[in-house]
């Protein structure tokens, strides 16, 4: 690929050239129960562009400078938290709800001698927005980075947590519908903000302004929000105007997940939005790709979302949407599309099921859950 100034970027954000923007003027709390692994955090936060870390050994000291931080500093950006300093799962739930009490909007990393399944959904119930490895620096970085600009989900009291933001993005009109349409359904239906990209008009298969049309009608059965830009259908390249096309509705809806095509596939557009959309989502940590009717045998997928026969409805519905392609398509046929539905329900506990390819999941429990049906 041509973007190589993108892809030299450290992919996690661990670099100092990366992580300087986003940590740069940031003030940290970190409590750890040695002196010695505090400051030698102290010192890579630092560098990675942290204004002030004010180091405290207890969690005692922890609370009282949460309540009170020095003179110097007007409010916590960030916390770290070392999870040794607390005592079992219950109680590292509880020591986060104390915090949050008393700091609702300073979001908190937790790190953890060997992160367990267990411990991390113990962090998440007490509203961490992230558990790593203790002495893992640029696993704390990167995740500080992400705390940035993470705002703690609210208690159950509060008003609900920020919804999921995921991403779906598709070369053409109706390729999302294809490969991901009842994931979209479900998803919007479990409260989630979705936004469809599409990089063209598809130009190609008719005229574009009636697509455009459709493709609206087409996101809003889905229950999604439309981004419509403007290539050249059959000639999308992978380079930097491509990346930047997309990273600018990255930056807009900041998505925790992203759905796109699979490099897997015989379309060249498809392909090359893979390839750009990686690029453009190098951040995001949870990445996954659908299948298209263009991909191939190579198209490996790994997880198998459980679909409900009304999420199944919607995505035919709206597939119709996009009238201009029906009957010249041999993919558009119903009954092909049921079927293939059907068939990936068998590797779910639903009756139909969409599959993905995982490429990425930065999640402590596995973003990607095996089923939802
Ligand atoms: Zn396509």
């Amino acid at each position: 690929m041509s973007s190589q100034s993108f892809q030299d970027s450290d992919d996690r954000g661990t670099s100092a050239h990366d992580a300087r923007p986003v940590l740069s003027g940031a003030r940290l709390l970190l409590a750890d129960r040695d002196e010695r692994t505090a400051s030698a955090a102290a010192e890579a936060l630092r560098d990675n562009g942290v204004a002030q870390v004010h180091t405290v050994g207890s969690s005692a000291a922890f609370l009282e400078a949460g309540r009170r931080p020095p003179s110097t500093v007007r409010a916590w950006d960030i916390a770290v938290w070392d999870s040794g300093l607390g005592g079992d799962d219950d109680d590292l739930t509880a020591f986060l709800g104390e915090w949050y009490a008393q700091n609702p909007g300073v979001p908190v990393v937790v790190t953890d001698e060997a992160p367990s399944t267990r411990r991390a959904l113990a962090a998440l119930r007490g509203r961490a927005v992230d558990m790593v490895e203790r002495d893992d620096l640029p696993g704390l970085i990167a995740a500080v980075s992400r705390a940035r600009h993470q705002t703690p989900a609210s208690p159950a009291t509060g008003p609900g947590p920020k919804p999921v933001s995921m991403l779906v993005v598709g070369a053409h009109p109706d390729d999302v519908e294809i490969g991901a349409g009842g994931i979209v359904h479900l998803r919007a239906d479990e409260g989630w903000d979705i936004t469809v990209l599409t990089l063209s008009h598809g130009g190609g298969g008719g005229d574009p302004e009636r697509r455009g049309d459709e493709a609206l009608r087409a996101a809003e059965v889905m229950g999604a929000r439309l981004v419509m830009e403007d290539l050249p259908d059959g000639s999308i390249t992978d380079d930097s105007s491509t990346v930047r096309i997309i990273e600018r509705t990255v930056a807009e809806t900041r998505p925790d997940v992203v759905l796109v095509h699979s490099d897997s596939d015989t379309h060249q557009d498809h392909r090359a939005v893979h390839r750009a959309t990686l690029v453009a989502c190098r951040r995001v940590p949870r990445l996954a790709c659908y299948q298209s009717p263009s991909a191939t045998v190579s198209y490996h997928p790994n997880r198998f979302v459980g679909l409900s026969e009304s999420d199944l409805e919607a995505k035919l519905a709206a597939i119709k949407a996009h009238g201009s392609q029906a009957g010249s398509r041999w993919y558009l046929d119903e009954d092909l599309l049921r079927s293939t539905a059907r068939y990936w329900g068998r590797f779910s506990q639903a009756r139909y099921a969409e599959p993905l390819e995982v490429i990425r999941d930065a999640t402590p429990l596995g973003f990607f859950a095996g089923d939802h049906g």
